[in-house]
């Protein structure tokens, strides 16, 4: 009670509580923080589409007596407007996290719930892509949270995994209980795809990082997707951890505390790794 007085945090314990008003003061400040920047990246990141499409269309009033122009610049006009509208919709996802009280909605989330809706969402742009998407893994796990949070977690990453491989690609997505210092539940999204350069692994979650400008900008990415999976996962007291090799493929985990069912026995606690 001391430390919640202070606003300390108190990292949650093995089997342990979780102090929740600790959390929640640290919160308050960090959203606030990042609240502030966001304003200041979106406003940035908005004035480049919105100058190309402005740029195509007097382009386009110029090249009114050349149809191939034309038809060149009102495509470009489609992709930078589609580029747009993925962004807003980002900004608004992003926003409401951010808005979201950390403990607001805590229900119990099936996890195969959570699988299938992602990869169905994303079944369309896989066929388009020739990706296969397999999902593998244990069955019947759960976590306390938000599951439509959850899935556009997932999703982000599937899509990611989709966008950044070749056709013929193939892509995993898991769910396995894993016992260390607690007991969590880790999601695991695999592709063959890419990779990503070593050096640049840990700057893929800060907001509007892509990668290689050219290469993201080419797939339409606006460099929020990892963010989003990031925020979700820290509002959820967990982690998203990558693996990747260039050339190789990439694998994201999203580690989540497991729900503890107090109606079984404690028969989870040896696992050695
Ligand atoms: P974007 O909208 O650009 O995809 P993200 O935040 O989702 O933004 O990802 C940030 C960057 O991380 C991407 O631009 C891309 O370069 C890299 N990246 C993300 N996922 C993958 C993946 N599965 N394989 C290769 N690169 C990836």
């Amino acid at each position: 009670d001391a430390d919640l007085l202070l606003g300390v945090r108190v990292a949650p314990m093995s089997g342990g509580l979780v102090v929740v008003l600790a959390d929640d003061l640290t919160d308050a400040r960090r959203v606030e923080a990042i609240r502030r920047d966001f304003v200041a990246n979106v406003s940035h990141e908005l004035k480049t589409p919105i100058g190309a499409v402005s740029l195509l269309a007097e382009a386009v009033e110029e090249a009114a007596d050349d149809p191939e122009a034309v038809r060149r610049f009102a495509a470009r006009m489609g992709i930078e407007s589609t580029r747009l509208a993925d962004l807003v919709s980002q900004i608004i996802d992003l926003s409401r996290l951010q808005a979201t009280d950390p403990m607001g909605r805590a229900d119990t989330v099936e996890i195969d719930d959570v699988l299938i809706e992602a990869v169905d969402r994303c079944r369309v742009d896989a066929e388009e892509r020739e990706v296969t998407i397999t999902v593998a893994g244990e069955n019947g796990l759960q976590v306390m949270g938000d599951q439509q949070q959850l899935t556009t977690a997932i999703g982000n990453l599937v899509e990611n995994a989709l966008v950044y491989s070749d056709p013929g690609a193939r892509v995993v997505v898991a769910a396995r209980r894993q016992v260390r210092d607690d007991d969590y539940v880790a999601i695991t999204v695999s592709d063959n795809g890419i990779g990503i350069p070593t050096d640049q692994l840990e700057r893929i979650f800060e907001r509007f990082y892509r990668v290689d400008y050219a290469r993201s900008r080419a797939n339409g990415g606006s460099g929020l997707g990892l963010s989003i999976v990031k925020h979700i996962a820290a509002v959820h007291h967990g982690d998203v951890a990558v693996w990747s090799q260039l050339g190789q493929g990439s694998t994201f985990t999203l580690r989540l505390p497991a729900q503890h069912d107090h109606d079984s026995e404690q028969d989870h606690d040896q696992d050695p790794d």
